[in-house]
Parts: structure tokens; sequence; C-alpha cells
């Protein structure tokens, strides 16, 4: 079975099991993408979670230089956007997450590798603090504006 089948299958299963939650066609399916605000990276992450979730639409959280989140001291910043990756999941039964940093970002100015480390250091906090019960990928943007994935947790 491929990843795109599995997922799909655990996307349909979700859905059946909390359906009283909303009511949705059973071909809505979701998956999150915490994104930059920037335009360019919009097309490309959004192309990538749908063909790799097998999902029909993607929720967009942006902020930014999003990346750089959780190295926002006071932690109310990071809070406001676990609470609207929540609700996709919750109400949409968002079935994968995915935490996107990319190339010539005016919100977070560092380098590829700042920005992969970065992304793996977000995707990590995600995974012991949001504890959200799906899979989480890091993707970086990269200068032609194709998708790297550079953190994988099924
Ligand atoms: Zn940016």
């Amino acid at each position: 079975m491929t990843f795109k089948e599995k997922y799909s299958i655990i996307s349909k299963v979700l859905f059946k099991i909390k359906n009283g939650a909303k009511k949705m066609h059973k071909d809505d399916t979701f998956a999150t993408a915490l994104n930059c605000i920037d335009g360019r990276t919009q097309e490309p992450v959004t192309k990538w979670v749908k063909e790799q979730f097998n999902v029909k639409y993607v929720d967009t959280i942006t902020e930014p230089g999003m990346d750089n989140l959780t190295n926002d001291g006071s932690g109310l910043h990071e809070e406001t956007v676990q609470k609207k990756a929540l609700f996709s999941i919750e109400k949409h039964l968002s079935c994968g997450i995915v935490i996107c940093g990319h190339h010539d970002c005016a919100g977070n100015p560092i380098s590829k590798e700042e920005h992969i480390e970065e992304i793996k250091e977000f995707c990590r906090k995600v995974l012991s603090k949001w504890q959200l019960g799906i899979p989480v990928f890091g993707l970086f943007v990269n200068e032609d504006w194709n998708i790297e994935v550079v953190y994988s947790e099924k």
C-alpha cells in the first residue's frame, strides 16, 4: 500500500469516527499547512500537501517567517497558531500537518541551513508539545520554488 493510499484510508476512517463534530461531505478531506504569508510559497505547498495526504483541501495558517514562530520568547504567538491548527484538526478532521520555511523569506531572513534547523526544531516541538496525533512534515521551499522535505514523522 502506498503512503497516499494509507492516508486516504486514515482520513476516511477519522471522518466516520468523528462525523458528529461537523456535517461535512465525505469527499471533503483536509490537511493543514503552517506557512509563511509569502504568496510565492502557497501554490507549491498546497500542491505538495494535496498529493502527499491525498486530500481535497489544505487549511492554511500563515505568519511572516512562520518557521521562526517557536523562537518567540513569550509563547503567546505560538499559542495562537496552535489554536488555529487544533481548529483545523477538530473541525475538518485534518489528517496531517506541514511546517514550512522558504528561500528569500522577508519575515525570517536567515540561511537555508538555518531555516532547515528551525523547521526541524518546530516539527519536534509540535510532536512533543502540541500532541496533535497526526503526521508532521517539515518542508523547505527552495530557490526554484520546489519542495524539499526536511523532516518527516508519520
Ligand atoms: Zn517568508
